[in-house]
């Protein structure tokens, strides 16, 4: 599958009784400007790998013409707008594991690139108690445009490399890098990291077992759950299309700086590599699989 098609994206964002959708910006002035970064970071983009890294949060700008979406520098440092700490984990661990990386740039409170665009998560009005004023009451021309500037080129992306490098009898391996709040609801969670999946074993359960073997309080599907029904990029670039995967989440509070979140690109580098390694991880996931 060489072009991003199919059910899952057959979004409001692509729906051509809305919009021309070989004009999407048409009578509209661009979101971005041009002297504004791209909507995603690809690192390592020739990279003859086995893996890929993506990180869906990474970014915490908002396009200059949103105005900052009504909020202030302090919010948009805060978690609502980016997972802290986790762009410079796959960063990190990317060229670790000689992988081509796809970073998302801009904040998820511009357009969730985790999410289904016709999710009521995916341009969020209210998030963990802050209002986001330039997020109330958006038009489908608005989520569109946001749609065709960020999400889609992130997602062409993605899609991209995937295709690169999948062979008839090769099925790369897909990583998705998280972070998320020590607390929630009051309660501290407990995990250091956590590993989302859903039918695929193949990589999450090793990984959670190397980990532990650290001495990390690892969750299972925790703190999120990756049977959630919500979640976009790795159901669909690789539990769709059949490749290995796993989603990865890290506690903030342990990614407070630089030299932190090196060394959790290295742990991981170093419990992802015997699991790399197995040649038989590369198939195309027949639903059978067990862990190995
Ligand atoms: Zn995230």
């Amino acid at each position: 599958m060489s072009k991003l098609e199919g059910s899952a994206l057959e979004s409001p964002g692509h729906d051509s009784s809305s919009g021309n959708p070989d004009h999407p910006g048409e009578n509209q002035p661009p979101l971005l400007a041009a002297d504004e970064p791209l909507p995603c970071e690809i690192l390592n983009a020739g990279a003859a790998a086995q893996i890929i890294v993506v990180c869906d949060h990474a970014g915490n700008r908002i396009p200059r013409s949103l105005n900052n979406l009504g909020l202030d520098e302090f919010s948009m440092r805060r978690h609502i707008a980016w997972d802290i700490g986790a762009g410079d984990v796959a960063r990190f661990l990317a060229p670790g594991l000689g992988a081509p990386a796809v970073l998302a740039n801009y904040s998820r409170l511009v357009v969730d690139c985790n999410r289904k665009l016709d999710d009521a998560t995916a341009f969020r009005a209210l998030s963990d108690g802050d209002e986001v004023p330039g997020n109330h009451l958006l038009t489908a021309t608005e989520k569109r445009r946001r749609a065709e500037a960020i999400y889609w080129p992130y997602h062409q992306a993605i899609a991209s490399q995937v295709d690169r490098l999948c062979r008839e009898d090769f099925a790369p391996a897909l990583l998705s890098i998280h972070s998320f709040t020590p607390f929630f609801d009051n309660s501290h969670r407990p995990w250091e990291i956590g590993v989302l999946w859903d039918n695929d074993p193949r990589i999450a359960v090793p990984l959670m077992e190397n980990l532990r073997d650290k001495g990390w309080n690892v969750g299972d599907n925790e703190p999120y759950s990756g049977r959630h029904p919500h979640d976009f990029t790795v159901d669909y670039h690789g539990e769709k299309r059949g490749l290995p995967h796993a989603s990865i989440e890290i506690r903030q509070d342990l990614l407070h700086d630089a030299t932190a979140r090196r060394q959790w690109a290295a742990t991981l580098a170093d419990c992802l590599k015997p699991i790399l390694e197995q040649e038989e991880l590369y198939r195309f996931f027949s639903g059978k699989e067990s862990a190995p």
